[in-house]
Protein backbone atom coordinates (compact mmCIF):
# COMPACT_ATOMS: atom_id res chain seq x y z
CA UNK A 1 0.00 0.00 0.00
CA UNK A 2 1.08 3.54 -0.95
CA UNK A 3 0.77 6.62 1.61
CA UNK A 4 -2.31 7.71 -0.21
CA UNK A 5 -4.15 3.89 -0.10
CA UNK A 6 -3.05 4.31 3.81
CA UNK A 7 -4.62 7.99 3.96
CA UNK A 8 -7.78 6.36 1.95
CA UNK A 9 -7.99 3.79 4.88
CA UNK A 10 -7.71 5.23 7.39
CA UNK A 11 -10.29 7.78 6.24
CA UNK A 12 -12.92 5.44 5.63
CA UNK A 13 -11.92 3.17 8.84
CA UNK A 14 -12.42 6.67 10.60
CA UNK A 15 -15.42 7.39 8.63
CA UNK A 16 -17.26 3.59 9.76
CA UNK A 17 -16.48 4.66 13.39
CA UNK A 18 -18.26 7.63 13.23
CA UNK A 19 -21.23 5.87 11.58
CA UNK A 20 -21.37 3.44 14.25
CA UNK A 21 -21.44 5.50 16.85
CA UNK A 22 -23.92 7.58 15.05
CA UNK A 23 -26.07 5.03 15.09
CA UNK A 24 -25.99 3.90 18.58
CA UNK A 25 -26.84 7.35 20.06
CA UNK A 26 -29.64 7.77 17.97
CA UNK A 27 -30.66 3.85 18.64
CA UNK A 28 -29.89 3.60 22.30
CA UNK A 29 -30.11 7.24 23.46
CA UNK A 30 -32.89 9.30 22.86
CA UNK A 31 -31.53 12.61 25.29
CA UNK A 32 -28.40 13.99 24.14
CA UNK A 33 -26.78 15.09 27.55
CA UNK A 34 -24.97 17.93 26.65
CA UNK A 35 -28.89 19.58 25.88
CA UNK A 36 -30.23 18.59 28.74
CA UNK A 37 -28.22 21.71 30.27
CA UNK A 38 -30.66 24.47 30.16
CA UNK A 39 -29.88 27.38 31.33
CA UNK A 40 -31.23 27.62 34.79
CA UNK A 41 -34.56 26.53 33.12
CA UNK A 42 -36.28 24.89 36.08
CA UNK A 43 -38.17 21.56 34.77
CA UNK A 44 -41.25 20.73 37.32
CA UNK A 45 -43.93 19.27 34.33
CA UNK A 46 -43.27 17.01 31.35
CA UNK A 47 -46.26 17.79 29.33
CA UNK A 48 -47.65 14.79 26.78
CA UNK A 49 -49.57 15.90 23.63
CA UNK A 50 -50.55 13.99 20.37
CA UNK A 51 -50.42 16.01 17.06
CA UNK A 52 -53.92 15.39 16.37
CA UNK A 53 -53.93 13.57 13.03
CA UNK A 54 -55.32 10.90 11.40
CA UNK A 55 -53.21 7.77 10.89
CA UNK A 56 -53.42 8.27 7.12
CA UNK A 57 -52.21 11.91 7.77
CA UNK A 58 -48.17 12.60 7.44
CA UNK A 59 -46.84 14.22 10.13
CA UNK A 60 -43.07 15.33 10.88
CA UNK A 61 -41.11 17.93 12.92
CA UNK A 62 -41.15 20.04 9.56
CA UNK A 63 -44.85 20.07 9.13
CA UNK A 64 -46.01 20.85 12.97
CA UNK A 65 -42.71 23.36 12.79
CA UNK A 66 -44.38 24.89 9.71
CA UNK A 67 -48.04 24.45 11.45
CA UNK A 68 -47.09 26.66 14.62
CA UNK A 69 -44.61 29.18 12.21
CA UNK A 70 -48.22 30.23 10.61
CA UNK A 71 -49.86 30.11 14.08
CA UNK A 72 -47.18 32.91 14.72
CA UNK A 73 -44.84 30.80 17.20
CA UNK A 74 -41.23 31.22 16.36
CA UNK A 75 -40.60 27.42 15.37
CA UNK A 76 -42.07 23.94 16.52
CA UNK A 77 -43.67 24.74 20.28
CA UNK A 78 -42.50 21.09 21.60
CA UNK A 79 -39.44 19.79 22.76
CA UNK A 80 -39.44 16.33 21.20
CA UNK A 81 -42.00 14.43 18.84
CA UNK A 82 -42.59 10.54 18.94
CA UNK A 83 -43.14 9.13 15.13
CA UNK A 84 -45.38 6.14 15.02
CA UNK A 85 -42.42 4.14 14.31
CA UNK A 86 -41.17 4.87 17.67
CA UNK A 87 -38.54 7.18 16.10
CA UNK A 88 -37.80 10.42 18.38
CA UNK A 89 -36.98 13.60 17.07
CA UNK A 90 -35.85 17.22 18.85
CA UNK A 91 -38.17 20.10 17.96
CA UNK A 92 -37.90 23.05 19.95
CA UNK A 93 -34.27 23.53 21.88
CA UNK A 94 -35.06 21.81 25.61
CA UNK A 95 -32.90 25.21 26.87
CA UNK A 96 -35.98 27.24 25.38
CA UNK A 97 -39.23 27.95 26.48
CA UNK A 98 -42.09 25.46 24.25
CA UNK A 99 -44.86 26.36 23.32
CA UNK A 100 -47.69 23.52 23.95
CA UNK A 101 -49.61 24.17 27.19
CA UNK A 102 -50.73 27.62 27.90
CA UNK A 103 -49.70 28.91 31.22
CA UNK A 104 -47.25 25.94 31.96
CA UNK A 105 -44.74 26.70 29.35
CA UNK A 106 -41.86 28.31 31.42
CA UNK A 107 -41.15 25.09 33.76
CA UNK A 108 -42.07 22.24 30.96
CA UNK A 109 -41.02 20.17 28.82
CA UNK A 110 -43.62 19.29 25.82
CA UNK A 111 -43.46 15.90 24.11
CA UNK A 112 -45.55 15.05 21.31
CA UNK A 113 -46.69 11.78 19.47
CA UNK A 114 -47.65 11.47 15.96
CA UNK A 115 -51.58 10.50 16.13
CA UNK A 116 -54.38 11.24 18.68
CA UNK A 117 -57.30 10.58 15.92
CA UNK A 118 -58.48 7.32 14.45
CA UNK A 119 -59.30 7.03 10.72
CA UNK A 120 -62.49 8.81 11.09
CA UNK A 121 -61.15 11.91 12.77
CA UNK A 122 -62.36 10.91 16.79
CA UNK A 123 -59.81 11.87 19.56
CA UNK A 124 -57.87 7.93 20.26
CA UNK A 125 -55.18 6.54 21.51
CA UNK A 126 -53.32 5.55 18.51
CA UNK A 127 -49.66 5.06 20.05
CA UNK A 128 -48.29 2.36 17.87
CA UNK A 129 -46.12 0.03 20.68
CA UNK A 130 -43.15 1.51 19.69
CA UNK A 131 -44.59 4.75 20.53
CA UNK A 132 -45.83 3.51 24.14
CA UNK A 133 -41.81 2.10 24.71
CA UNK A 134 -40.25 5.28 22.98
CA UNK A 135 -42.35 7.43 25.13
CA UNK A 136 -41.85 5.80 28.46
CA UNK A 137 -38.22 6.02 28.01
CA UNK A 138 -37.95 9.94 26.73
CA UNK A 139 -39.93 10.24 29.56
CA UNK A 140 -37.66 8.27 32.24
CA UNK A 141 -34.85 9.75 31.24
CA UNK A 142 -36.46 13.25 31.45
CA UNK A 143 -37.27 12.14 35.35
CA UNK A 144 -34.00 10.74 35.53
CA UNK A 145 -32.45 14.25 34.74
CA UNK A 146 -35.13 16.54 36.68
CA UNK A 147 -36.20 14.19 39.22
CA UNK A 148 -38.82 16.99 40.86
CA UNK A 149 -40.81 16.84 37.83
CA UNK A 150 -43.97 15.35 37.14
CA UNK A 151 -46.27 13.98 34.07
CA UNK A 152 -49.10 15.21 32.68
CA UNK A 153 -51.37 14.75 29.66
CA UNK A 154 -52.28 18.34 27.94
CA UNK A 155 -55.73 18.21 28.71
CA UNK A 156 -55.06 17.85 32.39
CA UNK A 157 -54.57 21.80 31.74
CA UNK A 158 -57.08 22.45 28.68
CA UNK A 159 -60.33 21.84 28.15
CA UNK A 160 -58.85 19.15 25.51
CA UNK A 161 -58.68 15.65 24.53
CA UNK A 162 -54.81 16.16 23.93
CA UNK A 163 -53.11 13.71 24.34
CA UNK A 164 -56.10 11.50 23.98
CA UNK A 165 -54.73 8.92 27.08
CA UNK A 166 -54.84 9.07 30.27
CA UNK A 167 -51.50 9.98 31.47
CA UNK A 168 -52.08 9.31 35.17
CA UNK A 169 -53.26 5.62 34.50
CA UNK A 170 -49.53 4.74 33.75
CA UNK A 171 -46.50 4.53 35.83
CA UNK A 172 -43.82 6.63 34.37
CA UNK A 173 -41.53 6.29 37.14
ZN1 LIG B 1 -51.66 19.18 23.34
Amino acid sequence: MNARQKAVVAVSVLAAGLAAILIFKKRYMILDKAKLLINGRTIKKIIIHCSATKPTQACTVELIDQWHRARGFKCIGYHYVIYADGTVHEGRPLAEVGAHTEGYNSESVGICYVGGLDATGKAADTRTDAQKKALRQLVSELLATYPEATVYGHREFANKACPCFDVQAEKWR
